[in-house]
């Protein structure tokens, strides 16, 4: 390793921690510590408004201003007791991450002094200055105004000396500007349509809830060497650097031992994300080097995207205090795994019941086909607009390359399930059940034995695999928020199952009986959902061919596959559901080109600027030294044949220094000139097509060639830290 660069990486190993957090003890006594739940509540408000905010969060009844008034007080006095003097409401944008606004606890007490203070009304509306947060065009600047309003089902948190609300962020026309609000419509619009469906079996049932539980990969690196790739400090991914000799080709990282120092972020992480309410449960290194793992017990849907938005907030800070950055990009590296995060997703009933869990009779076994068939039929009919809710400039890399979810949505349902919904296509309604007496039904259908769940057949290659009593949509990015994924699921899956439930209900009004109207409408929707299904290869060429002539969508190019938000059928999801109308659609469509067209810009530029400066320079210094090298040994021999034997190597290395710098200087310039070009393009999609026909292709282009020169300059002189360095943490 070069000088400079193992300075570089020694400064990283020496920092070390502040302060690793230790505690004395067990998990279970410090869980939640800094979460305002149900036993400080209980705690710190007087009964009745204890009472009345358990309603507004279980049953979401109205928050009135009084209660509210009593809950900020008692949140107020746990706050203070904790040593905080901020809150802020927290909120989640169109942009990654999260935002906050931070205002001190006091007020003047018109007595020439202050008093600690926090209002009812600070807690429930906030009016953040919004005029910098991407909005698409709802707000035109005059009125450039949105609020955030708390949500009492995610509860508020303490971090260092302020006080955390989870909040959802909206115009003054009532049109959401973050994920959190149209996330909230979806969970209630899947809770209503499976409701009335769950109770076909089971009449108990008043409310259904969605579970998520995510597993969310990430790379570390040395924070020292991080500084020094521009790259990644400006791009979240390496632009160029040669393959490792070694990487991941002995598979030895995903079973070896986790590194000391990993190991010890590992813990002071899930410390503090324990502290938080997150219920951490899986650590584990990953495929690639430098490649790790964590992962919660699932939670319902809202709530787990809030945590999995802190946890990545936590993540970055924790890191640095141990001399690392946390990458959440997709593909930091190119050759090696990228970054995803699985949700795994289900539906639970108020009475207890995993509606996707097969069951032990056959009326369960009919619940159990109703719930999977009908979330295929959503995925089927929104194949295209679910892969638009995770795509992104940056999960583009990692889609359709040969290690993560193809750019190909397919559903993986494994051997049994399969023949269980043959079985139902393929029989008779008389075979499936009898009528005995007036009410008295005897069902058919075969069970799928328990043992089952914890023994699916794994399909690695499926972007939407059943796992046993859930299914796993895999293709949603590392530094995604959650959410953009979930709200088009569960808006989907609700409107599948609101048209199943108004089918049957038609059946039945005909004189059909319930099981019978309900297996009529399953038999029907299987034949129709068939083409999503698919059990083989996802990676396969022939998979691409086939899922063409099945009618899914196979388009590739990220600006493109945004337009499937436009579709009508789309809209009349979104707006049948109450999730989003058209004008918010379009709106969020601006941002999401926007923000691609952004990505790929900076992206070229940085590569511009590294060409520039570092490359062509290191590499035109070397190439001088062995031209220093030919001058010598021409002026030292006289022969002149033995001169061409000397000379001959580095007279090739000079030509071929020559070749690739010409190639990279040439390739920027017309890189730069294409972007004068398409940059005069006003509309932001045919922008953001321009960016991903036009620019984005340069970038492997020139990027073989850096490649190629750092195989050829001396170690010694390479500025950049090489793949390596970054890999492998010592
Ligand atoms: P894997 O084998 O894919 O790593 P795990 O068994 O570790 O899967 O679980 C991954 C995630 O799935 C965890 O967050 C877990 O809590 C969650 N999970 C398990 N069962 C369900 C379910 N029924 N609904 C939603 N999430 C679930
Ligand atoms: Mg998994």
């Amino acid at each position: 390793m070069s000088k400079l660069r193992f300075k570089v990486v020694e400064d990283a190993f020496r920092k070390r921690p502040v302060e690793v957090k230790t505690p004395t003890e067990r998990p279970s006594e410090y869980f939640a510590k800094y979460v305002f739940n149900q036993e400080k509540m209980f705690k710190y408000l007087p009964l009745s408004t204890y009472r009345k905010l358990r309603q507004v969060i279980e049953e979401g009844a109205p928050l009135s201003i009084e209660v509210a008034d009593e809950v900020a007080k008692g949140m107020k006095q746990w706050a203070m007791d904790m040593g905080v003097t901020h809150c802020t409401h927290w909120f989640q944008p169109l942009t990654e991450g999260t935002a906050e606004k931070h205002d001190a606890f006091v007020e003047h007490d018109f007595k020439g002094g202050m008093v600690e203070n926090f209002s009812g009304k600070e807690l429930v509306q906030q009016e953040p200055d919004a005029s910098s947060f991407p909005n698409g065009g709802i707000r035109s600047t005059f009125e450039a105004r949105g609020y955030s309003a708390w949500d009492p089902a995610s509860p508020v948190f303490i971090v260092g000396d302020t006080l955390m609300i989870p909040t959802v962020f909206i115009s003054y026309t009532g049109e959401a500007l973050d994920y959190k609000a149209p996330l909230k419509k979806a969970l209630a619009a899947v809770d209503k349509a499976a409701t009335k469906v769950a109770r076909y079996f089971d009449p108990e049932v008043t409310h259904v809830q969605a579970n998520l539980g995510w597993e969310q990969e990430y790379f570390l690196v040395d924070e020292g060497l991080y500084a020094a790739r521009p790259d990644l400090l400006l791009t979240g991914r390496t632009l160029m650097g040669h393959d490792s000799a070694k990487n991941q080709q002995m598979e030895d990282h995903y079973f070896g031992a986790i590194p000391e120092r990993v190991a010890e972020f590992m813990r002071d992480l899930e410390i503090q994300a324990l502290e938080l309410g997150i219920p951490c449960k899986t650590r584990h290194n990953e495929v690639a080097p430098n490649q790790f793992e964590l992962a919660p017990i699932f939670e319902e849907c809202n709530l787990a995207v809030d945590h999995n938005m802190l946890l990545m907030s936590l993540m970055r800070n924790v890191a640095r205090r141990h001399g690392f950055r946390c990458l959440l990009h997709e593909k930091p590296f190119a050759g090696i795994n990228g970054s995803g995060k699985h949700n795994n997703w289900s539906l639970s009933t108020n009475t207890g019941t995993l509606l996707y869990a097969p069951g032990k009779t056959p009326e369960d076994s009919l619940r159990f086909i109703t719930f999977v068939v009908e979330t295929l039929m959503a995925v089927y009919k929104h194949n295209g607009v679910l892969k638009a809710s995770i795509m992104s400039a940056t999960n583009a890399h990692r889609l359709g390359a040969n290690e993560a979810p193809p750019a190909i949505i397919s559903s993986f349902l494994g051997k049994q399930v399969s023949e269980l919904l043959d079985k139902v296509e393929h029989s008779t309604k008389e075979e499936l059940f009898t009528m005995e007496g007036k009410h008295g039904v005897k069902l058919d259908i075969p069970q799928i034995p328990e043992l089952y769940i914890d023994n699916t057949d794994r399909n690695r290659t499926s972007p939407f695999a059943f796992t046993g009593n859930r299914f796993e949509f895999r293709a949603v990015g590392s530094i995604a928020n959650c959410a953009s994924a979930m709200i088009a699921l569960n808006a989907a899956v609700a409107e599948a199952l609101e048209n199943f439930y108004t089918r049957v209900e038609a059946l039945i009004a005909k004189g059909e009986s319930k099981i019978g109207a309900i297996l009529d409408v399953l038999r029907e929707d299987i034949k129709t959902c068939r083409p999503i299904h698919f059990d083989g290869n996802g990676y396969s060429d022939e998979w691409k061919a086939e899922a063409a002539r099945r009618g899914l969508d196979c388009e590739t190019s990220c600006p493109l596959i945004f337009d499937r938000y436009l579709d009508d059928s789309t809209v009349k999801m979104f707006e049948s559901t109450h999730v989003m109308n058209r004008h918010e659609l379009e709106a969020r469509n601006e941002i999401k080109w926007e923000t691609y067209q952004k990505k790929i810009q900076i992206e070229a530029r940085v590569l511009g600027d590294l060409c520039m400066n570092h490359i062509i320079p290191v590499a035109t210094k070397y190439q001088s030294e062995l031209v220093d090298n030919v001058h010598k040994i021409q002026q030292t021999f006289s022969d002149p044949e033995k001169v061409k034997e000397l000379t001959a190597y580095n007279i090739d290395l000079i030509e071929k220094i020559n070749k690739h710098t010409s190639f990279i200087a040439e390739n920027v310039e017309e890189m730069v000139e294409k972007r004068k070009v398409v940059n005069k393009i006003e509309n932001i999609r045919e922008l953001a097509i321009a960016y991903h026909d036009e620019i984005a292709p340069y970038f492997d282009a020139i990027r073989y060639h850096i490649d190629k020169l750092e195989l050829i300059v001396e170690d010694e002189m390479w500025t950049l830290p090489k793949y390596r360095e970054l890999l492998f943490i010592r």
